[in-house]
């Protein structure tokens, strides 16, 4: 049995049980009956599955760590925290999360005037709206009508035309006046593949040099009593905590000495978001070197310590993790469409009286492989494949020889695996690669995982059901639009093997995990497929059972063609013409292809191929 490493990347979330994957949750329903019990709808094609339990779970550890930290270090500031709206802005994500965080008064933080509309509707009362990002004087003007709402509203200007443009507002609008945030442009860098974020050469922030000037700025336009935050973010998915230790320091020196400046108000460091999700499906593969609370004690440990040393207040600590909230709160799941194999037995091999002599030497090696030299007749055999293409290509041999000669080299491959089984050697794992199996999955890459294809983000993927038998196939993955860049491969690396099943008779499905930050409204249709079809499994607190609510079904091939712009109705038009014009298709007929067609153009475009013994797959 393998677990998939469950245990590295769900947490608690999720468990295995009985050969399925089950939510670790109330009454632990597998997710292959969720999904059994959605499909019975009608609903075919991937499946993005919400659990809103899990969102709250994370923001609760998250306030419960620095509650604890705050209480060892006896830390005097307060601590606070908003959701980054960019990271996921879905209806059915942010609305959940706002209500059930309403006892923790978790704020919002925008990045741009539409995600800064989201907050000032959605945002509990008397709960932080942080807003960064650059903002020309329309965004600016909306902070000023949202703290006339009544918001707590902090605007962190990025640069001092935007302290300028702010003044300017200040006049015109008059009170009350949003509160002023700073970002901090740090010398010590940021980390990772975002490290843009952070850093002296970093797109974001202000250089000491400007930081003395916005203060004197703000002073000179009595506006200083406003400045109350200063802020950075280092990147996103930190790995390691050393870069936010020094961070923090620059950050907390920074904050002592901007008070010492006359900044009496300043009393917040905000220290952006970047905790780490664990994606890893591998042992000695971890994505992060700290844990929660290591994290927050350092947090907590090092800006009392400068406040100290400065004769400063305890700044409140404010955070705007994404990822580490929303990550775990989605799971899509793909229906297994087809397996391609490359599946040659022994009726494959169609030898000649008289074979090429390097043919001849493979047949032998297969007849006489054994345990001890198996590794040795491995290579001798890709060597001569080598050399039976390179004749292939010279004219020198004919396609029956080429292939015989794939043929044999594949029935040495399993042979040597079957073999070498019960030995986990390297490179056995190293040789499942050239017989890899393609499973193709009902999903597109482009549009459910956008990370893998564009960052080469893993997500962890699992077999729904069948745990409790050893998958045996190393797998590689295809999505079915028509890219090759929509295919994850097979890793050395990181094996993934997976079962072996007859697509005619059963269903086989697979969970890719941790897809709720930044996934959703990053992918793009290409091929245009969409959004899949999402729902969300909501607990009762009281009940032992779960509601299915939420539902949105994937839009229908209508909708993205309207989407683009296309005249949908032309569309149709235009068809139909094309039907009773045809003189192919008879004219009793016409009626029925033309329903066809209709049925098509309103469901989703994902794949419903025809399960041959009993109904539908896909
Ligand atoms: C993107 C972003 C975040 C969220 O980062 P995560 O790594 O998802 O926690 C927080 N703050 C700012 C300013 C950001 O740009």
């Amino acid at each position: 049995m393998v677990d998939y490493g469950i245990n590295y990347w769900a947490g608690d979330d999720f468990i295995i049980e009985d050969g399925k994957v089950k939510v670790n949750y109330k009454n632990k329903p597998a997710l292959i009956d969720i999904v059994k019990k959605v499909r019975e709808e009608g609903y075919r094609g991937p499946l993005l599955i919400r659990f809103p339990h899990l969102i709250k779970k994370q923001v609760e550890k998250i306030f419960q760590n620095f509650e604890n930290s705050i209480k060892e270090h006896h830390y005097k500031g307060k601590f606070k925290a908003v959701f980054p709206l960019k990271v996921n802005h879905y209806p059915n994500f942010v609305l959940p999360l706002v209500k059930l965080m309403e006892h923790r008064c978790y704020g919002l933080e925008a990045g741009s005037k539409s995600e800064l509309i989201v907050a000032m509707a959605y945002t509990n009362d008397n709960c932080p709206i942080t807003v960064n990002g650059f903002k020309d004087k329309e965004m600016i003007s909306l902070g000023f009508i949202a703290a006339k709402m009544g918001h707590d509203i902090t605007l962190t200007i990025e640069g001092l035309n935007e302290l300028e443009t702010i003044i300017e507002v200040a006049k015109t609008m008059g009170k009350p006046y949003p509160k002023i945030g700073l970002r901090i442009r740090l010398h010590s860098a940021g980390i990772g593949i975002w490290a843009k974020s952070g850093g002296i050469n970093s797109k974001f922030g202000l250089t000491a040099t400007e930081l003395v000037e916005a203060i004197s700025l703000l002073k000179k336009n009595k506006l200083i009593e406003q400045f109350s935050m200063i802020h950075f973010h280092i990147g996103s998915q930190i790995s390691d905590i050393a870069p936010l230790k020094k961070a923090l320091r620059e950050a907390g020196n920074i904050y002592a000495e901007l008070r010492k400046m006359g900044a009496k108000n300043l009393n917040a460091v905000n220290i952006g978001g970047g905790l780490a999700v664990e994606y890893t499906q591998h042992e000695n593969h971890q994505n992060r070197n700290y844990t929660l609370a290591e994290f927050s004690g350092n947090v907590v440990f090092t800006l009392k310590e400068i406040a100290k040393n400065k004769k400063e207040r305890e700044p409140d600590i404010f955070i705007e993790s994404g990822r580490y909230v929303s990550a775990s709160h989605s799971v899509l799941i793909a229906p297994v469409l087809e397996l391609f194999s490359q599946e040659y037995d022994e009726k494959a091999l169609h030898l000649k009286d008289v074979n090429p002599p390097l043919v001849e030497e493979l047949l032998d090696l297969y007849n006489t492989i054994n345990e001890r030299y198996a590794i040795e007749y491995l290579h001798d055999s890709f060597e001569h494949m080598e050399s039976l293409l390179t004749l292939f290509d010279l004219g020198y041999i004919d396609l029956q020889d080429r292939s015989n000669t794939e043929v044999l080299v594949h029935l040495i491959i399993k042979k040597v695996i079957k073999i070498l089984k019960h030995k986990n050697h390297k490179d056995i794992i190293r040789i499942q690669e050239q017989v890899q199996e393609r499973y193709l999955l009902n999903c597109s890459f482009f549009q459910s995982l956008p990370d893998y294809w564009g960052l080469s983000q893993s997500f962890p993927v699992i077999p729904l059901d069948r745990l409790n038998k050893k998958p045996t196939r190393s797998a590689s993955l295809w999505d079915i639009t028509c890219d090759s860049d929509g295919e994850i491969g097979f890793n050395t690396e990181s094996p993934l093997f997976l079962h072996d099943i007859d697509v005619n008779k059963e269903e086989y499905f697979l969970g890719f995990f941790l897809v709720g930050a930044y996934q959703e409204v990053l992918g793009m249709r290409h091929n245009l497929f969409t959004h899949p079809t999402e729902f969300s499994v909501v607990f009762d607190d009281e009940e032992d059972g779960y509601e299915i609510e939420n539902l949105l079904e994937a839009q229908t091939i209508l909708d993205v063609l309207d989407d683009l712009d296309y005249d949908t109705k032309e569309i149709e038009r235009i068809l139909k013409q094309k039907i009773d014009d045809s003189v192919q298709i008879s004219d009793e007929n016409k009626k029925e292809v033309l329903g066809q067609l209709y049925v098509m153009l309103s469901e989703n475009g994902y794949l419903r191929t025809v399960f041959k013994s009993e109904g539908e797959l896909g």
